[in-house]
């Protein structure tokens, strides 16, 4: 059976933490006999250098023909003056929209051998095991109408429009009550209930679908509350389930708990388990170039690929033991270095998890 991994490494680190991603990938393929065949296409930031857009068309038929897409970042100082519509985030936009990738998977996972590179206290995160389930395709982010008008007053107004369907409620519904039957059987749904009908939408939508799923606790909690309790007693949460936006924000939020953005990966599927696989974090211009980023968080991606969309449990569970001995041989790349570790460049720490394999 052949597979086909697009592999998009974008804008600043990018192209660093994907080279690292790719040959551990290359190695469980070969290892496990997984049939994959690579592919690669240029987005973001280095497909507008080329071809004037963020997304050519001949990515997104490369996209569309994948089973899985692994991407690094988009973006950087050099495209920031460019108009919005031209933008490299409407390359990684424009791939979620056109894949319909509408259910972004983000684990926010201490490892115990970085429980010193949280700001909270060892007692407060160790252990921490959360999923978020954040709504990636509508929202705030998509809603229309929405730009800066000219009001009577000769003033200038910003505006955006928040909506979601039912059904756009019910599928992300879906996937997280999914996700808390495979983990902890713990949901909670995080709206503005108080402020926003979209919201009390929403609320009244995941109740309704808890009755599917009568052996997952629902519970709701308000964003702000939210934004508290994750720094306060995170460990109370198992799955947590919301829109776009504030998916955006928690789910950073929850990366630092862990102590480094650099460590975490995500997963963003359609209906038919396609996906993009892609790090927390951002192209990190400030460091690109300098062979110090952190390739794990991309690494990490890639065994989730294999589980999401390929269905390869072993594979990925290769990976992330790999990972994890890594971790135990003291290596740490600069963002998670604590005392006792020794600190590799980003290809040493690409090299040692091939080594681990
Ligand atoms: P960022 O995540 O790129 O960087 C934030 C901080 O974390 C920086 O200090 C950076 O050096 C550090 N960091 C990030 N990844 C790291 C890694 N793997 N190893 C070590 N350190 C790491 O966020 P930002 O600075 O807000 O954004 C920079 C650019 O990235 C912007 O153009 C932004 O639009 C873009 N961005 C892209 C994505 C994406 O492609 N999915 C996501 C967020 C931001």
């Amino acid at each position: 059976m052949s597979r086909t991994v697009l592999m998009l490494p974008g804008d600043g680190i990018g192209p660093e933490i994907v080279a690292e991603a790719d040959k551990v990938l290359r190695k469980v393929n070969e290892q496990f006999g997984l049939g994959i065949e690579f592919d690669d296409a240029l987005v973001g930031g280095a497909a507008i250098d080329e071809s004037d857009t963020p997304l050519p068309q001949e990515t997104l038929d490369k996209a569309r023909r994948a089973d899985a897409i692994l991407l690094g970042a988009v973006g950087g100082p050099k495209w920031d003056a460019l108009p919005m519509a031209k933008r490299p985030e409407k390359g990684l936009l424009g791939l979620r929209s056109n894949l319909e990738l509408f259910a972004n998977l983000r684990p926010a996972i201490l490892y115990p051998q970085l429980a010193s590179a949280s700001s909270l206290k060892p007692e407060v995160v160790s252990g921490l095991d959360i999923m978020i389930v954040r709504e990636l395709t509508g929202g705030i982010y998509f809603g229309q109408p929405r730009g800066v008008r000219q009001l009577e007053s000769g003033e200038r107004q910003g505006y955006n429009t928040y909506a979601y369907t039912e059904s756009e409620i019910r599928r992300i519904g879906r996937v997280a009550f999914e996700a808390a039957q495979q983990r902890g059987k713990k949901l909670c749904s995080v709206d503005k209930a108080n402020v926003l009908e979209v919201t009390v939408l929403w609320r009244e939508i995941m109740n309704d679908l808890q009755r599917e799923y009568p052996d997952v606790e629902l519970s709701h909690m308000y964003v702000d509350n939210a934004a508290m309790q994750l720094v306060k007693a995170p460990k109370q949460f198992d799955v947590i389930v919301t829109g776009n936006m504030f998916g955006d924000i928690l789910s950073d939020e929850a990366a630092m708990l862990t102590g480094s953005i650099g460590m975490l990966p995500s997963a963003s599927l359609n209906s038919q388990k396609q996906g993009m696989y892609e790090p927390c974090h951002g192209s990190a211009p400030d460091i690109a170039g300098k062979g110090i980023a952190n390739p794990l968080a991309t690494i990490l991606s890639a065994a989730m690929m294999l589980r999401y969309s390929l269905n390869e449990e072993k594979a990925a569970q290769a990976i992330e033991t790999a990972v994890s001995k890594v971790l135990d041989q003291g290596l740490r790349t600069a963002d998670i270095m604590a005392e006792g570790g020794r600190q590799v460049s980003t290809r040493e720490m690409g090299d040692a998890v091939l080594a681990a394999l």
